[in-house]
């Protein structure tokens, strides 16, 4: 699991407009950007990559420079949103798998130990689901939710295909 840090800003209010959150995908990351705006009428603004982060202080730094990035993407995607001001910024510490998948399940040789960890960007949306599975998982000893896909043994399986 590698640390990131995501970076967020959001703008002063402006009357509330824009119900969906709104999200572009894009092969450059610098690109991948969303937004969406609270009923109080302030955007907030998430993407365009990752910033490193300092796990010895465990602090994550907010860039001006990815800042501007947001705001470039947002004026492309909205032309109209271009001249809000940001108002705050803000990041934090998070878990990233190489695949973007998080891991979840039973470990694959401790009897009795359950992961679920390496939400990759997405822990809060993915979080209700996980709870409810992993609580099946656990008090039952299955689920019927199939979750093969987030097992931990995918990474040794992916290094014995690399390995031969
Ligand atoms: C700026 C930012 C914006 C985000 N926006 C979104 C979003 O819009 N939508 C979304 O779905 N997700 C978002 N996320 C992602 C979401 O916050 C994470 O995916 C989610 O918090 C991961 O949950 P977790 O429980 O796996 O890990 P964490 O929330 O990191 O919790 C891990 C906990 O373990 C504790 N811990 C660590 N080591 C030890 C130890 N040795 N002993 C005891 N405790 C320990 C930590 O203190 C922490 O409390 C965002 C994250 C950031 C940083």
């Amino acid at each position: 699991m590698r640390a990131k840090g995501p970076q967020m800003a959001v703008t002063e209010p402006v009357p509330y407009a824009i119900a969906p959150s709104i999200s572009v995908s894009s092969e450059r990351l610098d690109e991948t950007f969303y937004f969406r705006q609270i009923t109080r009428g302030n955007l907030v603004l998430g993407g365009c990559g990752h910033e490193p982060v300092d796990l010895d202080k465990r602090r994550a730094y907010v860039r001006p420079k990815h800042t501007l990035r947001q705001l470039t993407q947002m004026t492309r995607v909205v032309p109209a949103l271009g001249h809000l001001q940001i108002i705050r910024v803000w990041s934090g510490i998070e878990g990233y798998m190489e695949d973007d998948r998080p891991v979840m399940g039973p470990s694959a040789r401790v009897p009795g130990l359950y992961y679920a960890f390496g939400f990759s960007g997405a822990g809060f949306q993915l979080g209700p689901g996980v709870g409810d599975v992993m609580a099946e998982l656990i008090h039952t000893g299955a689920t019927t939710t199939p979750i093969e896909a987030f097992h931990i043994a995918r990474f040794s399986r992916r290094a014995e295909t690399t390995a031969a």
